[in-house]
């Protein structure tokens, strides 16, 4: 079993060296995934705008949260939405979406994450949902918005197909105690300071992985923070992950690739961009294998 570890953020140009730099802690090289959770970026706080043009997704959902500055999306499936802090944004690839995220001028801070679908959902169809109004929670020196999932008895409208929870958490000084689920791994991303998790030193915007097994979790903060809380139970099936596609083989991600490329119906049109998209990158020379843990 996968041991509990910190992982340190690697820093991702987004778009190009002009485009913006975010903050990557999964997937890491020693842990793939966190539950379902497959992927967690941290952006900001920056005045840099995200301009990322239309672009597809398979097998996975995007989890979009900005907690400053406002975020325009526009899919394949004709959604134009314009999502604020506090609102969430979820969308659905299935077997093939694309999507385009630009942010509206101003501070913008935030994260994305993505969700790995499983085997009986990843070729279904794809789907789109704002929230707007997330179930909040809190107690003694803490609150917190529920993502997705359930935490503190309240549970989130949001649709996932795997046992998950996500969740923001402002903690103001001292020590919180937070309730787990024993059969979840969590991840606790220290967003905006540095943290004390289970008695670890945690750089801001690094992530501290726990693994199954706890019911409660101490988390210390000095000074007002936030935290991002993600969860879920051990993802079992073994991904093949490539750009913005999760598959389960090398020639379904080949497959996607060449689909995209020759803008095939299969992804869609995402309105409002003229022909523009971002191309696939080119390949690696090698055969991509699943993500396993060490
Ligand atoms: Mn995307």
């Amino acid at each position: 079993m996968t041991h509990d570890q910190t992982i340190e953020p690697r820093e991702v140009p987004l778009g190009g060296l002009r485009g913006l730099t975010v903050h990557r802690t999964l997937p890491s090289r020693p842990l793939p995934l966190i539950g379902a959770w497959c992927f967690v970026d941290h952006f900001g706080p920056t005045e840099h705008p995200m301009k990322v043009l239309p672009h597809p997704h398979i097998g996975l959902q995007t989890v979009t949260w900005p907690i400053e500055g406002s975020i325009r999306h526009r899919d394949s499936l004709g959604n134009d939405v314009v999502l604020e802090p506090g609102e969430l944004n979820l969308m659905t690839s299935g077997d093939g979406v694309s999507h385009s995220e630009f942010s509206d001028p101003g501070p913008m801070h935030g994260v994305q994450l993505w969700v790995a679908l499983p085997d009986h959902r990843r070729l279904g169809p794809a789907g789109f949902e704002h929230h707007p109004d997330l179930p909040r929670v809190g107690g003694d020196g803490w609150e917190g918005v529920v993502l997705v999932g359930r935490f503190a008895g309240a549970e989130s409208k949001a649709t996932v197909h795997t046992p998950l929870v996500g969740v923001q958490l402002t903690l103001q000084p001292g020590r919180h105690e937070l309730g787990l689920d024993r059969d979840f791994e969590y991840g606790v991303l220290a967003v905006d300071g540095d943290i004390t998790v289970a008695g670890e030193s945690v750089s801001r915007r690094a992530l501290r992985y726990l693994a199954p097994g706890r019911a409660a979790l101490a988390v210390e903060v000095r000074q007002p923070t936030i935290v991002m809380l993600i969860g879920g139970e051990p993802f079992e099936e073994q991904i093949v992950m490539w750009w913005n596609f999760i598959g389960r083989t090398h020639d379904e991600i080949v497959a996607a690739r060449e689909d995209w490329q020759a803008l095939l119906p299969r992804f869609g049109r995402v309105e409002g961009h003229g022909d523009v998209v971002i191309p696939a990158p080119p390949l690696p020379h090698v055969r991509l294998r699943p993500r396993v843990r060490r």
